[in-house]
């Protein structure tokens, strides 16, 4: 009998969000900054100091200290990570088993699901209320329902943009009892309800963080659990040793030091954000369009609409990539400079007056 795939892996497709080049990316929720001149000469001689025959600092001690002084955190509390990604991986196939409890909410970011799913946990699905949003009491009892081992939602929501008060988050984690809580505040910089400065007083509580979305770092891969020490040394025994390569340690190290450039970024993004969704409802109340733009509070505006998919696809045809969530019928639209959204929403005007002004007069 020749090797055959699992039945598992035999019909997956391997990630490409998008393929193509395009001119203008708002598609995957970047930061539209590079890094400054300045801080790219650092790296410059971060790189000529590397030891690349040496292994990395499994403890990553420097990058924990830099990114707990940024965020106000203790580095007892940190764990770090290739991304949240891993994590998430790990959260799925190590902290959990086999038929372990899951209950994800929907909409939401999508790899929760995906990671239980490989690791064999029984998903349970929390349909978020028409506002798209989470009524935490409805959650609990959901979760208690299914006897959850773990709680794990965005909040911010990717992709909704929509999320709940610190308050409400609160709540939800000492009434989950003996779940775990695993609150991804990827876009949390971007609001302000967060959870993650008193995280370590829970023992039901790992908040996540990433240096892909506010700090402008994706190319690096960072990611930061943050939780008491009971749980981060079990998130750090279980983690493989040599995860976060030296580049991105030190990279990283250096990016978190810069914490005004950091703020006056994030600062601009929200604006942007703000336009853009200012200028999408103007057009879609002017022209009494049939769809919704949800308010943001990340830094991507989210549109339910008919016609998303064509949308979509009219965008790609000017070489702008949005995000086309085809069940939702919505799209979501990273924020990207001034130049880049202006761009955006005179091609989405464009699509408007061609399409559907046409066809309903
Ligand atoms: C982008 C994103 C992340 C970050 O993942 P990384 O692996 O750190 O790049 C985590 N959670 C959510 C909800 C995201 O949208």
């Amino acid at each position: 009998m020749p090797y055959t795939l699992s039945e598992k892996v035999r019909e997956l497709e391997p990630y490409d969000p998008i393929s193509g080049t395009y001119e203008i990316r708002l598609d995957a929720n970047e930061s539209f900054f590079n890094l400054p001149d300045d801080v790219k000469e650092e790296i410059k001689e971060i790189i000529d100091k590397t030891d690349f025959n040496r292994y990395p600092d499994p403890t990553a001690k420097k990058l924990t200290k830099a990114f707990a002084d940024y965020y106000d955190l203790d580095p007892d509390n940190i764990t770090v990570t290739n991304g949240s990604d891993e994590m998430l991986y790990l959260l799925a196939s190590a902290m959990l088993s086999k038929g372990s409890r899951v209950v994800v909410v929907d909409p939401d970011f999508s790899m929760y699901g995906f990671y239980s799913f490989l690791s064999e946990n029984d998903v349970f699905t929390y349909k978020k209320n028409d506002e798209l949003n989470i009524d935490v009491d409805d959650l609990l009892s959901f979760a208690k329902e299914n006897d959850a081992d773990m709680i794990i939602f965005s909040n911010p929501c990717n992709p909704t943009g929509q999320g709940i008060t610190a308050d409400q988050a609160r709540k939800l984690v000492t009434g989950a009892g003996n779940s775990l809580v695993v609150l991804d505040e990827a876009y949390m910089d971007f609001w302000n309800e967060p959870l993650l400065k008193e995280a370590h007083k829970y023992d039901n509580l790992i908040v996540l963080k990433t240096a892909s979305k506010a700090v402008g770092a994706a190319g690096i891969r960072l990611g930061f659990a943050v939780a008491n020490t009971t749980i981060t040394k079990a998130l750090r025994a279980i983690k493989s040793p040599y995860n976060v390569n030296m580049l991105s340690q030190e990279i990283g190290t250096c990016i978190y030091s810069h914490k005004d450039m950091l703020k006056v970024r994030r600062d601009e993004i929200v604006n942007n954000t703000g336009y853009l969704y200012e200028q999408l409802s103007k057009l879609t109340d002017n022209y009494h369009l049939p769809m919704k733009v949800y308010e943001p509070h990340a830094n991507f505006v989210f549109l339910e609409t008919e016609k998303a998919g064509d949308i979509f696809e009219f965008m790609l045809e000017n070489s702008v990539a949005i995000r086309w969530f085809k069940k939702a019928g919505a799209l979501r639209i990273t924020s990207g400079s001034v130049q880049e959204n202006n761009q955006f929403l005179l091609l989405f005007e464009k699509y408007i007056m061609k399409n559907i002004l046409k066809t309903n007069r």
